[in-house]
């Protein structure tokens, strides 16, 4: 597990309630992500007309960019209910079997996580998806007896932070296969007001910009750090003439105390530039060698942590492995050894 702070874009304790009051309910609402939306808006205005359920659909990318809420619109623009379970919520074929059974017509089942749905588990849903029908199997051995269920036709949204884990099969059952970006700061910035509205936090244009600037990329820290803001503007003596406001100086304030990197890095990707730098002098390190150094997997770095890095100009991928950019240098405080020098941090 890794260590929550305030900048981690997995949804910490107790903040189902958070992310489910300031999720958008209409893909007018959901900010960015322009392609995919517009993509979304036909095959959905298509399949009511057509008044068929919308195709399977594939939502991958890193924690906290708005795959479940998509989903959740999608249910919404499609005018249907919706049943949420995760990967590792389905433990028996009958976990999986009750709740396909128990979908309406043209409902739309999210399973979050469904690269851990268990391999077993998972050739059920093939013929769920293609032929919205399930087999079940009733005991075991020579009497054992299959009986085959009929099921409504539905929509499956699955979410996956981890496209790699993803079997081939149930890759290609799904029509729709789309994925997620980091978000830039101006749209992080209208999330922010967004939700500021919404909670009655009044904010500061030029708060929310610093905000937005300080999230990774990541609407789930963007909310959260708003709300750590406030904390800040209502309780801390120091900051009591700015009235409760969040200005800029209040965001400042309150993210400096909270430790907030000023890229918004978490923990685990400062961990590994400061390995690459410090143990591997700035790389080229291999992606296991970096794993094992790291504590992590070498699937999640490669598909939740690098892609953030990368884009901001903190790592390089290149044929011999992962270096540290100058950026990433400079970043951490470090300078670069050079032939014949002493490490200078
Ligand atoms: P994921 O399922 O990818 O981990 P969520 O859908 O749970 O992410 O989103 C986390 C939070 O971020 C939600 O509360 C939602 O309010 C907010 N959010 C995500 N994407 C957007 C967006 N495009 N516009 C506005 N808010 C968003």
């Amino acid at each position: 597990m890794r260590t929550s702070d305030h900048t981690s874009p997995e949804r910490l304790e107790n903040e189902l309630e958070l992310d489910q009051t300031l999720r958008p309910g209409q893909l007018g609402d959901f900010v960015g992500q322009r392609k995919l939306v517009e993509n979304l808006r036909i095959f959905i205005s298509a399949a009511r007309q057509r008044k068929e359920p919308l195709d399977h659909v594939l939502l991958t990318g890193p924690p906290g960019l708005g795959k479940t809420t998509l989903a959740f619109i999608i249910a919404n623009e499609m005018g249907v209910g919706i049943k949420v379970t995760s990967g590792p919520a389905l433990e028996k074929p009958g976990d999986l079997a009750g709740i396909l059974t128990s979908l309406h017509h043209g409902e739309v089942l999210f399973i979050d996580e469904i690269h851990r749905v268990p391999v077993k588990i998972e050739e059920y849903l093939y013929s769920a998806m293609e032929e919205f029908r399930v087999d079940i199997i009733i005991d075991s051995g020579p009497g054992a007896k299959t009986i085959s269920l009929n099921l409504e036709p539905f929509t499956l949204v699955g979410a996956t932070t981890r496209a790699g884990l993803l079997s081939s099969p149930l890759r290609s059952r799904f029509g729709i296969a789309n994925r997620l970006d980091y978000y830039d700061v101006g749209q992080l910035q209208s999330i922010v007001a967004r939700s500021a509205s919404i909670l009655g936090i009044d904010t500061a244009q030029d708060a929310s910009q610093e905000i937005a600037k300080r999230s990774r990329g990541t609407p789930r820290i963007a909310n959260r750090l708003l709300k750590r803001c406030r904390d800040f503007a209502q309780a801390d003596q120091k900051l009591a003439q700015h009235g409760g406001i969040v200005t800029r100086e209040v965001a400042q304030y309150s993210l400096r105390a909270l430790e907030v990197d000023e890229h918004g890095l978490d923990e685990m990707d400062k961990r590994i530039l400061h390995t690459i730098i410090e143990k591997y002098e700035g790389g080229p390190v291999g992606l296991n060698t970096l794993a094992v150094a790291v504590g992590e997997e070498p699937g999640t770095i490669e598909e939740v942590y690098e892609p953030y890095l990368i884009q901001e100009g903190f790592l390089k991928r290149t044929p011999r492995g992962r270096e540290a950019t100058d950026t990433a240098y400079s970043h951490v405080g470090a300078q670069k050894k050079t032939r014949g020098q002493e490490r200078l941090f």
